[in-house]
């Protein structure tokens, strides 16, 4: 139960348990190809939206729209909410360019007015190329709306992109509709698989701006050299430029399938769902939530304050009841708060969202905090009962 990689379906298990399909094969071909058409259903991209899906992890995800919408002299807006958005404002500084960082205390947000004006005033000074945002930063769990975010870059001529890596297909994401263009994350979060790929949608305004820039990206990087093998995968044509990760091509292929079967925003509403399950637990046992207010707070993972007199030793002793769940992430914080992830597989099981909870209380009694495990599990039972 950390916050990735996560518990996988037994069919996302079984498609990537086989020998090694080859690049070319004809399973790969048609997983490839499906899975590409299932991101625009899962992203809810508009039709000419491209998807690309290569080896790596997020963070290749991240650097991959970085270099190629961004070059040195450009000047960006980077929302920043922690661990990852700072991540991302480094990067974008490796490729030269000009960031402004509008950031917030551990646990919060910046507010929009903020954003607007880091905008306006990367406007004044010449024009601003793009906004990126974390949708859930993992190191807080702190989730913005990326709405009014892609709304305010729009207004601004900038391009927007947001990570989501703790988010995509946990929390809703209207692509097309938000106007958002680029959306990215990695596989062994929500989307449901083990580690390995990198994936983003990219719109065609997104495309554009690749095509203007004056350097080229890394040729790995490059959405120039993938996008005729991407084509070609949808069209189930053979093409190589450089090899699949085959065995995760078909446990996505099985992952989407499931996820477009419930339907993505039912998919959403079970993560919805299981994150009040579990935090009606945290409530009944009194653990304060990192993010400041209920809206900050993610659907995928809670971050949670050490209660009065526990320190990290409880993550070790929740493992001793059987269940693994993560320490701080955020310098700032680090060794105030514990993670838990309830994402992909794990939120369709409210099983494993009880031995969570159960094992949570059970290591806190443990340490001599005063919690009552069974009413937190009953808590939570009568909000997967009553949803
Ligand atoms: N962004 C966010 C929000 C993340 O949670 C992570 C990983 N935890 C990353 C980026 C980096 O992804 P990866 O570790 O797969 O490179």
């Amino acid at each position: 139960m950390i916050p990735g990689p996560i518990e996988v379906s037994p069919a996302v298990q079984a498609a990537f348990s086989v020998p090694p399909p080859g690049h070319l094969s004809k399973a790969v071909m048609e997983a490839f190809g499906s899975s590409l058409s299932r991101m625009r259903e899962v992203w809810i991209a508009a039709p000419d939206a491209q998807p690309f899906v290569t080896a790596g992890s997020g963070t290749t995800a991240m650097d991959m729209a970085a270099a190629n919408l961004v070059e040195a002299g450009d000047r960006v807006v980077v929302v920043n909410t922690g661990y990852f958005s700072d991540r991302m404002v480094e990067m974008l500084k490796r490729l030269g360019a000009e960031v402004s960082s509008v950031g917030a205390d551990p646990g919060d947000a910046p507010s929009v007015d903020a954003v607007r004006h880091a905008l306006d005033d990367a406007r004044r000074r010449g024009g601003v190329k793009a906004l990126f945002a974390t949708h859930v930063d993992t190191s807080t769990g702190v989730r913005v709306d990326p709405q009014p975010l892609a709304r305010l870059a729009r207004e601004h001529g900038a391009l927007s992109v947001f990570d989501g890596v703790c988010a995509t297909a946990g929390e809703r994401f209207r692509m097309a509709a938000w106007d958002a263009d680029v959306y990215l994350t990695g596989s062994q979060k929500a989307i449901g698989l083990p580690p390995g790929l990198a994936l983003l949608v990219a719109t065609a305004r997104a495309m554009k701006a690749r095509e203007s820039l004056r350097a080229k990206p890394p040729m790995v990087l490059d959405w120039l050299e993938w996008l005729p093998i991407m084509r070609a995968y949808e069209d189930r044509k053979p093409a190589y430029f450089a090899t699949p990760a085959t065995n995760l091509i078909l446990a996505l292929d099985a992952s989407l399938r499931e996820i477009t079967a419930r339907g993505v925003e039912a998919h959403v509403a079970v993560h919805e769902r299981s994150a009040a399950a579990v935090n009606a637990a945290w409530k009944s046992m009194g653990l304060v939530p990192v993010p400041r207010r209920e809206e900050l707070r993610a659907n995928t993972l809670s971050a949670l304050r050490y209660p009065e007199g526990v320190d990290a030793s409880l993550v070790g002793k929740i493992q001793e009841r059987g269940v693994v769940v993560a320490g701080g992430l955020h310098p700032a914080i680090r060794n105030t708060y514990f993670r838990v992830g309830h994402m992909g597989y794990a939120a369709t099981q409210p099983e494993l969202l009880l031995r969570t909870v159960r094992a949570i209380g059970d290591a806190l009694a443990a340490c001599g905090a005063p919690v009552d495990p069974d009413a937190a599990v009953a808590a939570s039972e009568r909000v997967l009962a009553s949803k």
